[in-house]
């Protein structure tokens, strides 16, 4: 393709580089942030350089945060004997979304894959074991360990990995409930699907949901 200018050039570069974003739709949105006011287009700079610079992960459940603890690690409002493990930040901000939750999380950064490569070490699993076993001598002992993790080879090996090593501590496990379609992400769940999963939980059975 060819272009006017470097600029512009550069801009669809960057912009192509998003996924789902071809060179076409890069220099359609180049072209129209020329055609917007300054301002705005600064301003999306700006989001832009704060997101990466000023955005921090959470240092007891792992999701991002602006500041060390996050919201909800932080409120005093959130019950402290529950922690919901999911796989993403994605999955934190579908369950708040539900507002049928009121435990606290732990985002694991992803699951246990063989196929991929990724061991118990890559993803925060030890980190959720040692806030279990640490709570148990504090004020708010953890009681309950909620999965949330996709219904799939992967989630279930995450799953049997969690329990197994939670078992030992006498910390209830209970997974949501399976209304949610096979394969489906939980981000794509509805919300009340997704909320009516989660007070309908089912304690966790290594042999399967
Ligand atoms: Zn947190």
């Amino acid at each position: 393709m060819q272009y006017p200018s470097k600029h512009i050039e550069k801009a669809v570069e960057e912009i192509s580089k998003l996924p789902g974003i071809g060179k076409k739709t890069a220099l359609r949105l180049a072209l129209y942030l020329l055609r917007e006011e300054e301002e705005d287009t600064q301003a999306l700079a700006e989001a832009l350089v704060e997101l990466r610079t000023k955005t921090q992960y959470c240092r007891d459940c792992h999701n991002f945060s602006d500041a060390p603890l996050c919201g909800v690690c932080a409120s005093h409002r959130r019950d402290r004997s529950i922690i919901c493990v999911v796989e993403n930040p994605q999955d934190v901000i579908a369950i708040e979304n539900t507002a049928q939750y009121q435990g606290l999380y732990h985002v694991l950064g992803g699951v246990i894959s063989p196929i991929e490569g990724v061991g118990p070490a890559d993803i925060k699993l030890d980190s959720l074991i040692q806030r279990v076993i640490i709570s148990a001598a504090g004020e708010n002992p953890v009681k309950e360990i909620i999965l949330a993790l996709s219904p799939t080879m992967e989630g279930d090996t995450t799953a049997f990995y969690i329990t197994k090593k939670l078992g030992p501590h006498g910390t209830k496990v209970s997974s949501i409930a399976r209304g949610i379609p096979v394969g489906g992400e939980l981000e794509y769940t509805d919300e009340i699907t997704l909320g009516r999963s989660i007070i309908s939980r089912t304690t966790y059975n290594s042999n399967g949901y």
